[in-house]
């Protein structure tokens, strides 16, 4: 007997939304890890995910009764260029279950084989981007980012070819869905009007209920989306948070963080920061991500196009007033993120200058972006006699600062800086840390430092004792340059 049952949706949109896909067994699945706090709040059964059935499923090895996974057509710009059609590779849905809030949650497995749109790959994923997503991912969702999240990795006892045999393995991952700004791309290219307002339907039925009682809810839609990744990219710009594959079809419409390619997180602040190995002329920077997210939004709005109006002009027009808000929404989340990380409430015109000025000698002085927001997050910061040792380069601007709070409500600083602390993380996937893992893993099937990460990066906010190791920033020696995708 099961005890997994999903319900699916998405079959019920016509045949070329999506491929079905028939299972390709791997050798020897072996669960490597379960969520199980995520598996309870998803309603699922850990007992019988990590049971036989279970582990067999999350390989793409065998589908519970009632389980046809399907593979998702969707197009997308990749560095600018379009491709009219891509789709799910190595990607099957499985289908929706609620949580435990009520929300509507898509189960995915990433890397269980080829489908209808793999094209040339092996529709498989390595050990190591699938342990590098799981940790990144999970590391979002705690720091209070908007992601999808990481529901189980298994191996799947064979290996992939990339510039060695590499063991492989699956990630099954969670989503609110999977519907892209490619995804509506897809329909536009092929002036699919018909398929492009049931994407839309189904989109604003799932993801933006009261846009469906809006005088135009294509335009809400669109308005919606545009807010939710003026807010996402706000979150990443706050959290340090790198991206490196801003395609269109990395761009998830519910303005989730989805698709954990070759991401990083910036360790000394510079805007120019690429560690994307594919990323050669640095498109999908740290400093760019504000401006591509645009770009991608602008792709959405052309896709939307026909369902804004009927005269052409008109609808460009709509449109055009739409992804004009960005610009304000995003600078309005991301200094209002700002603000609370140097613990001002009050908003103030010169504030803008402030954080600028706090921004510029940090890239000055490569001070770690991470770390110098938590070392001002500290009553002696705030209020101590003189400057902590750690901020010694910050010291004019800390004098600045430190006027600037006394015009705030007063509140001892104590409190302000645990306010900090909790916007503030001491800890998140550092590059090296992140490297080391994947290689004792891959090398050695060592997990422990997998955990170890996984579970340190899960309490981002938390002060935890003995753990400096894992805040601190890599030494030049150490340093990783390029991440690669898998
Ligand atoms: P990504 O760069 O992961 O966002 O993927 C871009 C496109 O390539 C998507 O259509 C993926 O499904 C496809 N893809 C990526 N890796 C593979 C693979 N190993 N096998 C087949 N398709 C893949
Ligand atoms: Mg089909
Ligand atoms: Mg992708």
């Amino acid at each position: 007997m099961t005890s997994f049952s999903l319900r699916q949706t998405y079959s019920q949109l016509p045949e070329h939304f999506y491929a079905s896909a028939a299972l390709t067994p791997v050798a020897a699945p072996r669960l490597v890890k379960l969520n199980v706090p995520l598996a309870k709040a998803l309603g699922l059964d850990p007992a019988w995910l990590s049971g036989p059935e279970g582990v067999a499923m999350l390989s793409g090895s065998y589908m519970p009764p009632g389980v046809q996974p399907l593979a998702l057509a969707y197009a997308g710009h990749q560095f600018g260029q379009f491709v009219p059609q891509l789709g799910d590779g190595r990607a099957l849905l499985l289908g929706d279950v609620t949580d435990a809030s009520g929300a509507v949650r898509e189960i995915q497995l990433k890397g269980s084989g080829r489908t209808a749109f793999s094209r040339r790959g092996d529709g498989r994923a390595a050990l190591g981007p699938v342990l590098r997503e799981y940790v990144l991912s999970e590391a979002m969702a705690a720091l209070g980012v908007p992601t999808t999240r990481a529901l189980a990795a298994v191996l799947t006892g064979e290996t992939v070819m990339r510039e060695a045999a590499l063991p492989g393995a699956v990630l099954t991952r969670v989503a609110s869905s999977h519907i892209r700004v490619g995804t509506f791309q897809f329909f536009a290219a092929r002036q699919d009007r018909a398929g492009l307002r049931l994407l839309a339907d189904y989109a604003i039925a799932r993801h933006y209920p009261q846009a469906a009682g809006a005088d135009a809810p294509y335009l809400a839609l669109l308005e919606s989306v545009i807010a939710a990744q003026a807010e996402l990219v706000a979150q990443w710009m706050l959290k340090g948070f790198i991206h490196g594959v801003m395609n269109t079809d990395n761009m998830a419409i519910s303005g989730e963080t989805i698709d954990y390619g070759p991401c990083a997180f910036m360790e000394q602040y510079d805007p120019a920061t690429v560690f994307s190995f594919i990323d050669e002329r640095g498109r999908y920077a740290y400093g760019n991500q504000p401006s591509m997210a645009l770009w991608n939004l602008t792709r959405l709005a052309e896709a939307l196009l026909p369902l804004l109006a009927e005269e052409e002009e008109q609808a460009i027009a709509v449109a055009q007033q739409a992804l004009a808000a960005f610009e304000s929404r995003f600078q309005a989340a991301y200094l209002a993120g700002l603000r609370a990380k140097v613990g001002l409430k009050a908003a103030q015109p010169e504030d803008a200058a402030l954080l600028g000025s706090l921004l510029e000698t940090m890239q000055a002085e490569q001070a770690d972006f991470t770390q110098t927001f938590r070392a001002l997050s500290t009553a002696e910061a705030i209020s101590g006699e003189t400057v902590p040792d750690d901020l010694a380069p910050f010291g004019a601007w800390c004098a600045r600062w430190r006027q600037r709070l006394a015009q705030e409500v007063p509140e001892p600083a104590p409190v302000r800086a645990a306010a900090m602390k909790r916007v503030n993380p001491a800890f998140i996937p550092r590059n090296h840390l992140v490297e080391a893992m994947i290689r004792a893993a891959v090398e050695q099937e060592d997990f422990t430092q997998f955990e170890t990460l996984l579970e340190v990066c899960t309490r981002p906010y938390d002060d935890q004792p003995g753990r400096d190791a894992f805040a601190r920033p890599a030494e030049p020696g150490e340093r990783v340059r390029h991440t690669f995708c898998g």
